[in-house]
């Protein structure tokens, strides 16, 4: 078909959306490193994951071998809320940078949530609800996670348990609000709900608490009350599992057109939304069917690939979760009050940690004013108010389509537009006021947590 003859957008129809999620494990020649028991440092066991997660979520992160999981048709319907999710070529950006390259985005901020995690909580919520579980508790930093979550616990009729640091609920009502009107409790964390939020609180009172306390403390009460579970919205394997819907719709949708993407790009935060989306590319290369460049793009306030070390860690401050491999900057990190809340862990997916390990993949950082200012010129011309998380991504494709206007090559551009931007206004407003910052750890910063990364063969 000629390159004319490419609409803006385009859309698969609800038969065409993919009936499985694609497992990228199967095809992986080293298989990323299992979780360790912390006390035993031997892999986890099914038995010891089910005490905190769901049976069925349990299967789906240990398997590395099955390389399509069939989606419940339960989850296909709710998926039909706000999918197939629109692939857009962005024929305005191309023409406002002059470049010969032709850029693609996969939209996921169409729905209430504003995020791509709605794809991976509807999962995890469903598989609860299998369980016969009455609810699940989770930790939500800059809150796109516990809207997603609540989104689909309110669906299903679950009770959700949200512990959000306390900096966020205060700085971001609106999101809490959100949640409780999808029927989920939110606590302030650390809070004095629990033995762990009590124990913080004494110690430090003042503390605007931490993802890795919020985690702590969800994970007490998931473990401490029967019939509930604890879910995570990122990290994890079987998150990537479930985003692979967004790569499976990308790759349908191109393939209609016959367009094959040269270069593919997205954010990095724990891994979910670029996992997801490469996942049947990255198959394809893995195989040796097809070649792609793949680029994470991390804060240069965060930087886990591009300034960490691939060693085991905790994926908690609290270290009461199991170790995993992956590119850490070591789970005592404390990454600066940047904007993009999605993108502050300090760890990353094991399965992107041991494809950018194997060479598969690479990564750049990049600084908050940059990313916001690669926003605000997507916005003008595409009319979507972008995430900051998202940013990063729409920042990294710019500028590879600088490049081609360099070069003149005609290399498409494939990049992850995870969510929208609405909550992060007052981060806009940092940006216009020229108030933003890029706080960068300095090499000391980066050794002093690197140095107390548990010391665990592998
Ligand atoms: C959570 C989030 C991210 C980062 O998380 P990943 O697991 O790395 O995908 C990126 N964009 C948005 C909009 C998010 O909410």
């Amino acid at each position: 078909m000629s390159e004319n003859k490419i609409p803006y957008k385009i859309y698969l129809t609800e038969d065409e959306m993919p009936k499985q999620w694609y497992n990228l494990r199967a095809d992986m020649p080293n298989k990323p490193a299992p979780l360790l028991n912390p006390g035993t440092l031997q892999p986890m066991t099914a038995a010891e994951l089910e005490a905190v997660f769901c049976k069925d979520l349990v299967q789906q992160e240990l398997d590395n071998d099955t390389p399509y999981f069939d989606i419940p048709q339960e989850i296909r319907d709710f998926y039909k809320m706000y999918r197939p999710s629109p692939l857009v070529r962005a024929y305005c950006l191309e023409e406002r940078l002059q470049t010969p390259a032709k850029i693609y985005y996969k939209f996921e901020g169409n729905n209430t949530s504003g995020s791509h995690k709605l794809n991976s909580a509807i999962a995890q919520a469903y598989y609860a609800k299998k369980q016969g579980l009455q609810g699940v508790t989770t930790e939500t930093g800059a809150g796109q996670w516990g809207t997603a979550l609540s989104m689909a616990c309110g669906y299903l009729g679950l009770d959700c348990k949200v512990f959000m640091v306390k900096c966020s609920y205060e700085q971001k009502p609106f999101r809490r609000e959100v949640m409780r009107v999808h029927g989920a409790s939110v606590t302030p964390s650390p809070s004095n709900t629990t033995e762990v939020g009590r124990k913080i609180l004494a110690e430090f009172p003042d503390t605007n608490g931490s993802l890795g306390c919020a985690i702590s403390e969800a994970v007490e009460v998931a473990v401490k009350n029967p019939g509930y579970r604890y879910v995570l919205g990122s990290v994890l394997n079987q998150v990537l599992l479930h985003q692979s819907v967004i790569g499976l719709e990308s790759k349908l949708a191109m393939d209609k057109y016959g367009v094959k993407p040269d270069i593919i790009i997205g954010c990095a935060g724990g891994g979910s939304n670029l996992g997801g989306l490469i996942a049947p590319f990255m198959g394809e290369k893995l195989r040796g069917e097809a070649d792609y460049r793949i680029i994470a793009v991390e804060p240069a306030s965060c930087p886990s690939f591009t300034r960490g070390e691939y060693r085991y860690d905790f994926c908690d401050t609290g270290m009461v979760c199991p170790l995993a491999k992956m590119y850490t900057l070591g789970s005592s990190f404390m990454p600066a009050a940047d904007h993009a809340g999605g993108l502050r862990f300090h760890g990353m997916s094991s399965i992107l940690s041991q494809l950018y390990a194997d060479g598969y993949m690479e990564a750049v950082a990049v600084k908050q004013t940059d990313v916001f200012q690669a926003a605000e010129e997507f916005a003008k011309v595409e009319g979507i108010l972008p995430a900051p998380e998202s940013s990063h991504a729409i920042l990294a494709a710019v500028n590879e389509a600088k490049r081609c206007k360099e070069t003149g090559e005609e290399k498409t551009i494939l990049f992850g537009l995870t969510g929208t931007g609405y909550f992060d206004l007052m981060a806009y407003a940092r940006f216009n006021d020229g108030e933003m910052q890029n706080n960068i750890p300095t090499d000391e910063q980066l050794a002093e947590s690197l140095a107390k990364l548990p010391k665990v063969e592998g």
